[in-house]
């Protein structure tokens, strides 16, 4: 997701499928190993969903038939299961609605809103009956969660199959989902049918709909969507029938279909949610990425004719960014990935996109870079978003913010400088909560946004500092090889670095994602050849110094970190270790110091950057 820092700190960032009767790559999307590999005692759980849904688009109520399998990969029985019911949070009096009245800085999206839906454009999903192995079993709709008691205790290694019928009605737009959006998309549905909640290391997820996010169960989806004949359907999964739609997804002459509705047949191995939007006005775009997949794009024909032809220069930009993701993170591993207007802002989804459409050239394809780069980080890195949001946000951010500046040539050394900004604004405002606070109780939307996109781009931008650029270019790949298709912890990720690195890196995951202690250190005295530095904030880092002599030459010092165990590779001159607990150091140069400088690159979050020179 990527909405806030637009105006606050993003400006240079701008901000911030013919698929068909192919059949899903499945030998790449199987999980890698790998000498770095420290998952053997993993587990995940896993669903496989069939739904056939009947959606009247004069109403926009829709039927659902869902028969979802569930296996049970667990060391633990399971006597309840859970379902999220989000749209549920569009209505007068839901947690959603009343954090939105009652937080400080709310969401300008959803504002007061939602306590103003009438009935017919509130949402909702009913369940009107569920089934475990046939047998009726007992639930409760408590907000957006569907409690279950089982009939029948799942066993591990046991599957079981869950029969529902339900009925839902798409909310009026407010946030991520819903009909009409501002740009007048009539379907954008996102998070829209009963969904499994999580239940992993950790126990469930069963986390009610608020504001953010979402973390879901991996498997596969078999969806029948029966709509209006005139509306072109976008999103998640390979259509098997092209040939009975049309649609532009046709490979060849299309049959005509009696009535006034199509039923579109989509298929998805290995996603762990499903998204489609739908509109009866979208124009329908392809475009190959060699040997990649092919991208789709859907917008809409009323857009002005200017904006229509930015969606076309844009998509050799995207097929680009796709190439940019694969090659510096993991190559994408399914054969489709749409770009679909819709949504509220911009918001990544298995296989697509809903991005807003009436956009300048630069935040058309700064938002499509930001939500492509989600497709690794949080979709195939599927990090639990409401715990680890900065994981999510920030890496995306970070990988994001170094396509557009390699694409667009900019040669900028720091693309994640306005991201510096923004965490150190925060971490010096008094509203920082640590990392590790839930994604929905933040004090400030403020404080979240800053955290999540800012904070955890420098978190990633600034391990390049500790451990060296090569060392966290191979980092992100290992992270990916080992961890796709899967939900890595931040303790996966710096356990990667570490034995990418050779570096002992707790220190930095706990200091930097675990509390506020923030880093200062601070030149505090050049006496002729003797030069005295002090660390003022709790927070430990190693220390890159430049020295310039008063004859004129310079020289770069690397001051190890004693509890990292070791040093980055660097052409500086390496002296002897700081070790954290001293605040201060000094040491002895060869010549006359003229200047000091901690850090030249700005790659250290330092939060005060005054004391930094002499
Ligand atoms: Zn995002």
């Amino acid at each position: 997701m990527k909405r806030f820092l637009f105006s606050l700190f993003c400006i240079s960032l701008f901000v911030s499928c013919n698929s068909t009767k192919e059949t899903p790559v499945l030998n790449t999307l199987k999980p890698h190993t790998s000498p770095y590999n420290s998952t053997s005692n993993y587990w995940q759980q896993h669903v496989n969903y069939k739904m056939e849904i009947d959606m009247d688009v004069n109403t926009y109520q829709y039927k659902g038939k869902q028969t979802l399998v569930y296996t049970n990969n667990s060391p633990d029985v399971l006597n309840n299961v859970f379902y999220h019911l989000y749209f549920n949070a569009f209505q007068p009096g839901s947690e959603m609605d009343v954090r939105s009245l009652t937080i400080a800085d709310p969401d300008p999206r959803v504002g007061d809103r939602i306590s103003k839906l009438q009935p017919n454009e509130i949402g909702y999903i009913k369940v009107n009956s569920l089934k475990q192995n046939g047998t009726s079993i007992n639930y409760e709709t408590v907000g957006t969660v569907l409690e279950v008691d089982l009939a029948t205790p799942i066993k591990p290694g046991d599957s079981v199959t869950f029969t529902m019928d339900f009925d839902g009605q798409v909310p009026l737009q407010i946030r991520r989902s819903g009909r009409n959006n501002k740009e007048g998309v009539a379907l954008s549905m996102t998070q829209w049918y009963p969904k499994l909640a999580e239940y992993d290391f950790e126990g469930w997820h069963a986390d009610p709909y608020i504001g953010r996010e979402f973390h879901g169960v991996w498997g596969d989806f078999d969806v029948k969507l029966t709509i209006d004949k005139n509306y072109t359907v976008g999103g998640t999964g390979y259509l098997q029938n092209p040939n009975e739609i049309g649609h532009g997804y046709e490979t060849t002459e299309v049959k005509p279909v009696k009535g006034d509705k199509l039923t579109w047949h989509f298929k998805a191995p290995n996603v762990h949610d499903f998204t489609w939007a739908a509109d009866s006005d979208y124009i329908h775009d392809t475009a190959q990425v060699p040997n990649g997949p092919l991208l789709h794009f859907f917008y809409k024909n009323t857009l002005s004719n200017e904006t229509k032809d930015l969606w076309k220069k844009m998509q050799p930009k995207a097929v680009e960014l796709m190439q940019y993701f694969s090659e510096h993170i993991g190559t994408y591993p399914y054969k489709q990935y749409s770009i679909i207007q819709g949504g509220d802002g911009g918001m990544e989804y298995a296989m697509c996109t809903l991005i807003t459409g009436n956009r300048s050239y630069g935040s058309l394809v700064g938002v499509t870079a930001h939500e492509m780069a989600h497709t690794w980080f949080q979709f195939l890195l599927a990090t639990n978003e409401a715990k680890h949001e900065w994981m999510d946000e920030g890496f995306t951010s970070y990988i994001s913010g170094w396509a557009m500046n390699d694409i667009f040539e900019r040669n900028n050394p720091n693309p994640s400088a306005n991201a510096y900004r923004g965490y150190i604004y925060l971490a010096n405002s008094g509203k920082e909560q640590p990392l590790t606070t839930h994604a929905d109780r933040y004090m400030y939307n403020e404080a979240y946004g800053i955290s999540a996109y800012s904070k955890g781009q420098v978190f990633m931008a600034q391990l390049g500092y500790v451990i060296g650029k090569d060392n966290l270019k191979k980092t992100i790949k290992q992270y990916f090889k080992d961890w796709a298709f899967k939900h890595p912890t931040p303790n996966d990720f710096i356990r990667v670095a570490e034995k990418v690195s050779g570096l002992e890196l707790d220190w930095y995951l706990t200091d930097f994602a675990q509390t506020t202690n923030t880093i200062d250190y601070a030149v505090t005295s050049v006496d002729e050849k003797t030069i005295t530095l002090e660390r003022k904030g709790l927070m430990p880092m190693p220390i890159d110094l430049k020295v310039i002599y008063n004859d004129g030459t310079t020289e770069n010092f690397y001051i190890p970190l004693q509890m990292m165990r070791g040093e980055k590779p660097t052409s500086a001159t390496k002296i002897k270790d700081w070790a954290w607990a001293y605040p201060t150091y000094s040491f002895e140069t060869k010549k006359s110091v003229k200047n000091v400088q901690i850090d030249p690159s700005g790659l250290m979050a330092d939060v005060n950057q005054t004391n930094n020179k002499i």
